[in-house]
């Protein structure tokens, strides 16, 4: 999708620290972290948000994908988040899973 900026990064238009890729998924470090480890894991295709997303196959793509890169990683404790909608602090519109680890989480998030 023309100007989303996780497309961009999912094509290699504009640079990212990518951890991970797959055919239907890309890993990468948040520009922003907030945890020693903070890694987005995204759809190379675009849906504005989990809302949007329709196709079973990536669904099990973007699990499979945060399974790999946490593996890769060696880290077996981690938080999985997904914002849907601006009031639950969504920013990107192009669905994505925060992996946050490195720190003790608290519960709940603010
Ligand atoms: P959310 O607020 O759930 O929509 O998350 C969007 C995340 O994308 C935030 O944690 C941002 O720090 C991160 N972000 C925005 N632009 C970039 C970028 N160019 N590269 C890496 N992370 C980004
Ligand atoms: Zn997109």
């Amino acid at each position: 999708m023309e100007n989303c900026i996780f497309c961009k990064i999912a094509n290699k238009e504009i640079p990212s620290t990518l951890v991970y890729e797959d055919d239907a998924t890309v890993a990468f470090n948040d520009l922003n972290p907030q945890a020693p480890v903070h890694i987005l894991v995204i759809p190379k295709k675009h849906f504005a948000s989990l809302n949007e997303l329709n196709d079973k196959n990536t669904m099990s793509a973007l699990f499979t994908a945060v399974q790999n890169v946490t593996k890769k990683l060696g880290i077996t404790e981690y938080r999985t988040v997904i914002n849907t909608g601006e009031s639950a602090g969504q920013t990107v519109f192009h669905l994505h899973i925060h992996i946050l680890a490195g720190r003790p989480l608290l519960w709940p998030p603010g």
